[in-house]
């Protein structure tokens, strides 16, 4: 067995961190699965073993979202990219029109595609200043299918502290902040989260939808892209993403077991609140987001000076920290404190940049 010989300080935005235990767990499912003497690589998606997997996976997403029964959850491949098609696809009707909030790069990206599939509008976009805040204060005209927005942009470091009060229905991308805080599932008619940035690895994308908002856009259905194909198969109407369901079934169990959404959203906001402190008070450091429209989960900032760049690069790397770069579009440095990053790891982070300061301010 292969074991990991030190620490490292894991700040990667996606594919993000996992829990230890989580990783143990699923080495061994890849040799031997629930006692079978057979990996979970290896055997039927169809056996019963396997079945336990999809269905205690449904099960915890609409317990830890609290969604009542007309939810729906699949797990699906092709990425939270693939349900910026499957959205429109599934809700837009060929006469009506879809709202969207442009937050960034991925909305840019829903938005692309929802034009391919029919009218689609752009309600309020923060594009003016480079993304670097949540638009507010905009009207929602009560006539569209759904209103899309994306609940934190990972790129930039922009969360939506709340969301809009609609009687449209919410389609949501949580890829990145799903269940790093509390939110009312049942206030949303659609949520999607690609794994690989708070749930699991990359390969399986979750979504919960409320079925009774299904079957009514007037177009013919392709199999593969219809929600009412994949909820009629459960998850299995072709084979699944195997093992990126399990892991996240046992990301999903592990939050579950340690207390759930309101364990970890307490400690996902000690760790925002120390890690933008630092930024606030160190004199080397700025944060690139407006205040109030800050991220718990991606923490962007920059240097005033940046020809000091590389000597903070040698400081970190020297603390074992890992995946600090900034997104090549923003520049600068991004800490990503999903779920499994301990408040330890933060605590590291900040020694950091005030050994940084003493040296160089
Ligand atoms: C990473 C990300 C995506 C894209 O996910 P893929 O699984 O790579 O398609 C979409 N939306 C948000 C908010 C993301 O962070």
């Amino acid at each position: 067995m292969i074991t990991k010989t030190k620490k490292v300080h894991n700040f990667s935005a996606g594919p993000g961190i996992l829990p230890e235990e989580v990783l143990t767990q699923a080495a061994n499912a890849c040799i031997n699965f629930d006692n079978l003497d057979l990996s979970l690589l290896e055997i039927s998606h169809r056996s019963k073993n396997y079945e336990k997997v999809i269905d205690e996976s449904h099960a915890l997403v609409k317990e830890l979202l609290g969604l009542n029964d007309n939810y729906k959850v699949m797990f699906l491949g092709g990425g939270a990219s693939l349900q910026f098609a499957m959205v429109p696809y599934n809700l837009l009707r060929t006469e009506g029109t879809a709202g969207y909030i442009n937050t960034g790069v991925w909305a840019s990206k829903a938005i692309k595609e929802a034009k391919m599939i029919g009218n689609t509008k752009v309600i309020a976009s923060s594009e003016d200043k480079k993304f670097t805040y949540i638009p507010k204060n905009y009207e929602i005209p009560n006539d569209l299918d759904y209103l899309h927005i994306t609940s934190n942009n990972t790129i930039y470091g922009t969360q939506m502290k709340s969301f809009p009060k609609t009687s449209v229905p919410l389609v949501c991308d949580m890829s990145s902040d799903i269940f790093s805080r509390h939110v009312n599932g049942n206030d949303f008619a659609l949520i999607y989260a690609g794994a690989q940035k708070n749930m699991g690895p990359a390969g399986a994308t979750m979504v919960a939808v409320d079925e009774t908002l299904l079957g009514k856009t007037g177009r013919k259905m392709l199999s593969m892209l219809d929600y009412q194909v994949h909820i009629k198969g459960g998850s299995m109407y072709n084979t699944p993403p195997v093992f990126p369901i399990y892991v996240s079934m046992l990301t999903l169990k592990w939050l579950k077991n340690n207390g759930g959404i309101a364990w970890i959203e307490k400690i996902n906001q000690q760790k925002a609140d120390l890690l933008y402190n630092e930024i606030d008070r160190n004199s080397l450091f700025v944060g690139t987001t407006a205040k109030e429209d800050r991220s718990n989960m991606n923490v962007t900032f920059v240097m005033p000076k940046p020809e000091l760049e590389s000597e903070f690069d040698k400081l970190w790397k020297e603390a074992d920290i890992s995946g600090l770069r900034g997104h090549r579009d923003v520049g600068g440095y991004r800490a990503s404190l999903y779920n499994a990053l301990p408040l330890e790891s933060v605590k590291v982070l900040v020694e950091v940049m005030q050994a940084f300061e003493k040296k160089f301010a």
